[in-house]
């Protein structure tokens, strides 16, 4: 069966921003300078400034972002970094990519995020930053991560990639600390039409290291000051994302409505909703809920064409690429609960009202078989 509702959908959001993308791609291919330049540089203040951040340093990927920030803080081999294992690879690949070691800590079982107690029993003398993971777009418990991180003279490192325009007490992500790494991967909140990525911080000695290590050390075309990488953000795709990031308030106030609606849609089912915490406002990059039956109910939506996912079904801790690490089944378990249960309903700003009660419908269908 075609699908009725997917898990996102694109192609609905470029079609009432096509006159604006065109022009924006169009003007970078006829300027034909596709390497860095003005439009990179707009972008990276108008980030900035919605994130409330001093510095945003656009680069080629969430994934970059993640590298090169741990590079400019100073990470390397010898060095522990503890973060979530319920989240895409990325956030420990990074950390694996600068010589580092991850180490997993358990999560809270309401919002899903790097728990500070766990967190706190995972440190050793090697520990030199915290990685929370801010996954489906809420802010992790930052208040008492900041104080974690500080009682031990710890780096707090933000992994944004799910949470561009959340907030944790009123304050922005991307601003709680040292600094925030962003992906523009096209499903994102804010999405390009291609890989993109960017850190914000307020410290500019990052930020300029950062501005550095992205472009292959160089100050000037071939003076080089450091072995540094070739991570620049695509100019084309900074166009693009200076275009959608004048709408990203608005398509997030949708995604708060959609959530609220299926929230209160789906209030009184057999089934987990999302828990919000009372200091955070989720950006709503998934709204996920739980159920011990989830695999059932993902194979009844999929029948009746609607697009659920499951993020993420393998905890890092248990990746046959993480093997090394010698983690075992049980070491943590609300992350492997949670991973068995989860799953992800459709949500894009987009989406109709009668798309969502379609969705809700055919959940009540299963749940009262
Ligand atoms: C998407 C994502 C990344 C990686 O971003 P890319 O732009 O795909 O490299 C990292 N961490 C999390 C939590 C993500 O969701």
């Amino acid at each position: 069966m075609a699908q009725k509702v997917p898990l996102v959908d694109l192609h609905a959001q470029y079609r009432t921003i096509q006159p604006a993308i065109d022009a924006a791609i169009q003007s970078v291919i006829e300027r034909t300078a596709f390497i860095m330049g003005p439009d990179v540089r707009s972008f990276e203040e108008a980030f900035a400034r919605f994130c409330t951040a001093t510095h945003a340093v656009g680069v080629a990927s969430g994934t970059a972002a993640l590298e090169l920030t741990l590079r400019a803080c100073g990470i390397g081999p010898g060095d522990e970094v503890v973060t979530s294992a319920h989240t895409f690879i990325a956030t420990a690949e990074a950390i694996s990519a600068v010589g580092a070691r991850p180490v997993f800590a358990d999560i809270d079982g309401q919002t899903y995020n790097l728990d500070a107690q766990a967190a706190e029993a995972a440190l050793t003398p090697a520990t030199r930053a915290i990685l929370p993971v801010h996954i489906y777009g809420q802010p992790a418990h930052m208040d008492a991560l900041a104080a974690l991180a500080a009682r031990h003279d710890l780096l707090l490192i933000e992994d944004a990639a799910q949470a561009h325009g959340a907030t944790w007490n009123g304050r922005k992500v991307g601003v709680l600390g040292a600094a925030a790494c962003f992906s523009f991967y096209p499903g994102k909140n804010l999405g390009a039409y291609g890989d993109a990525g960017a850190v914000t911080t307020n410290d500019g000695r990052i930020a300029e290291q950062i501005s550095l290590l992205r472009n292959h050390g160089r100050h000037s075309k071939y003076l080089h000051d450091l072995k540094g990488y070739g991570e620049r953000m695509d100019t084309l795709q900074a166009a693009i994302l200076c275009v959608k990031l004048d709408h990203l308030a608005q398509w997030t106030d949708a995604r708060r409505r959609l959530a609220a609606r299926y929230s209160e849609l789906l209030a009184g089912c057999e089934i987990v909703l999302p828990f919000v915490d009372p200091a955070a406002n989720p950006a709503w990059h998934l709204y996920v809920i739980r159920t011990p039956a989830r695999d059932e109910l993902l194979a009844h939506l999929d029948a009746n064409g609607i697009g659920a996912g499951v993020h993420y079904p393998v905890p890092l801790h248990l990746q046959p690429a993480y093997a090394d690490l010698g983690y075992r089944r049980g070491d943590l378990p609300v992350t492997e609960t949670v991973a068995e249960t989860c799953l992800s309903l459709p949500l894009y700003p987009e989406m109709t009202d009668e798309q969502q009660e379609y969705v809700v419908d055919t959940i009540k269908k299963f749940l009262d078989r």
